[in-house]
């Protein structure tokens, strides 16, 4: 029987263990996390999804604030705004949330982030450390590094002998998801929109990580029986229910046909989406284990 892998409750336990070690730091060395998120403009997934962070944060015991900016602000005011960040004590994970208007530079603003406060993980430094393996000292991505966390809860942690595919080659999320596979010795192939006969190459893989934005792309025929399927995509779509037009969240794998014929799925919403905030209290609270010279 095809297992459904529960991101939600996978979450739920890793935020408490957050939350946990949270209050030992603050009762053994007076450390209280600190996390900084820079939201600009009114954008309501954005806004939904800092405020999911924000709770979560709080759940975990952190110091959480907030930086809400006008959709207008100038680049210098972002730049001077992270320049405080970086300098402030207090704060040890800084998230500029993604996409920013169009007058600000994501590259400028991304790289101006203290590597060491980067838990999002697209400083050129972190994203350097990953591609040249060494894992256990960047700052990874929240969504791939969920993603092999639930990888590794079905497969174990040495992928050696097994075939994964991730499709998609994103920045956020396709390469560094690769990067991780790879560190764990899977054979990897990255597939993507120039990608020929991307059924048969996806058939052979043992892992399939879909990471794309095309609902329900990954179908059966797709899979290898047995095969581990991440989900990763996020993707509104109309259904008619009850004679009615209602909008629905579904990903990038139909979840029904991979689970005739996949050993694992996750499902969407409750799988990869709570992971990924949980990673981001994880990168947190290490990056303020870190800053205190307390170690992982
Ligand atoms: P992106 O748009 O940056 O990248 C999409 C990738 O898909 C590209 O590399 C492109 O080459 C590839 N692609 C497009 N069409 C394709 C096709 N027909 N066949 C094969 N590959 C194709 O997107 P992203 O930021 O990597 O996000 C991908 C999806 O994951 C989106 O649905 C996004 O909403 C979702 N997402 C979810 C989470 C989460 O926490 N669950 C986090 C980040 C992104």
């Amino acid at each position: 029987m095809t297992i459904r892998i529960d991101g939600k409750r996978m979450a739920g336990d890793l935020t408490a263990r957050i939350a946990a070690e949270t209050e030992a730091l603050a009762t053994e060395h007076g450390i209280t996390p600190g996390l900084a998120v820079v939201i600009v403009g009114e954008d309501p997934a954005s806004q939904v999804y800092v405020r999911n962070k924000q709770k979560t944060a709080q759940n975990c015991g952190f110091k959480s604030i907030k930086h809400a900016l006008p959709a207008d602000v100038s680049q210098d005011t972002v730049l001077r705004l992270i320049g405080d960040l970086n300098a402030d004590p207090s704060i040890h994970g800084i998230l500029v949330q993604l996409p920013l208007p169009k007058q600000l530079d994501e590259t400028l603003v991304t790289q101006a982030i203290d590597p060491a406060k980067d838990v999002d993980g697209f400083h050129y430094v972190n994203v350097g450390k990953l591609a040249a393996g060494h894992t256990a000292d960047a700052f990874v991505p929240c969504t791939p590094a969920g993603c092999m966390l639930m990888i590794e809860q079905q497969l174990g942690n040495d992928l050696s002998g097994k075939s994964a595919i991730v499709i998609g080659r994103s920045n956020i999320v396709g390469k560094p998801m690769a990067a991780l596979l790879l560190a764990a010795n899977a054979t990897v192939t990255i597939a993507h929109s120039r990608t020929a006969d991307l059924p048969a190459i996806t058939r052979e893989a043992d892992i399939v990580v879909a990471a794309v934005g095309r609902p329900n792309m990954v179908g059966k025929e797709w899979l290898k029986p047995g095969a581990v399927v991440i989900d990763v995509g996020i993707n509104r779509i109309e259904v008619e229910e009850d004679g009615e037009t209602r909008s629905r969240l579904t990903g990038d794998v139909d979840y029904e046909e991979a689970a005739e014929v996949a050993g694992a799925v996750t499902p969407v919403p409750g799988g990869v989406g709570p992971m990924t905030i949980t990673m981001l209290m994880a990168n947190t609270l290490r990056a303020a284990r870190l800053a205190s010279g307390l170690g992982d």
